[in-house]
């Protein structure tokens, strides 16, 4: 500071107190959860987020049914799946039946030792 110049009296700025905490930047999907026994809290492991505890059963217990929904409908679709693969294996063996008979009868064996053409 040059020699010519001085501070203003009673303008000194008070002390900053206040400060706010920046997340880090970035999408957090919240994938690891902890629960804090001794805060009885449920907070997101990578960013600290805490949740209300009644919501994040709630939504879980939404996720598991919708889970377990999805599940029995694959199921279900499999089992749909399993029954028509059944279904056109026994039509393939009816039809293979079908065309050696269908050949039996247009091409007659053909017997070249005892020259019966
Ligand atoms: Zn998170």
């Amino acid at each position: 500071m040059a020699d010519n110049i001085r501070q203003f009296p009673g303008a000194e700025v008070p002390e900053q107190t206040l400060s706010v905490e920046r997340r880090p930047f970035g999408f957090c999907a919240h994938e690891k959860i902890t629960l804090d026994e001794h805060r009885r809290t449920v907070k997101c492991t990578a960013c600290d987020k805490v949740f209300d505890p009644f919501n994040f059963l709630q939504t879980e217990v939404h996720r598991l049914q919708d889970a377990w929904e999805r599940h029995r409908q694959v199921r279900a679709s499999l089992a749909e799946h399993i029954d028509r693969v059944e279904a056109l294996k026994k039509e393939e063996a009816r039809l293979k039946g079908r065309i050696k008979t269908a050949k039996a009868k247009v091409e007659p064996p053909i017997d070249v030792r005892n020259r019966a053409l």
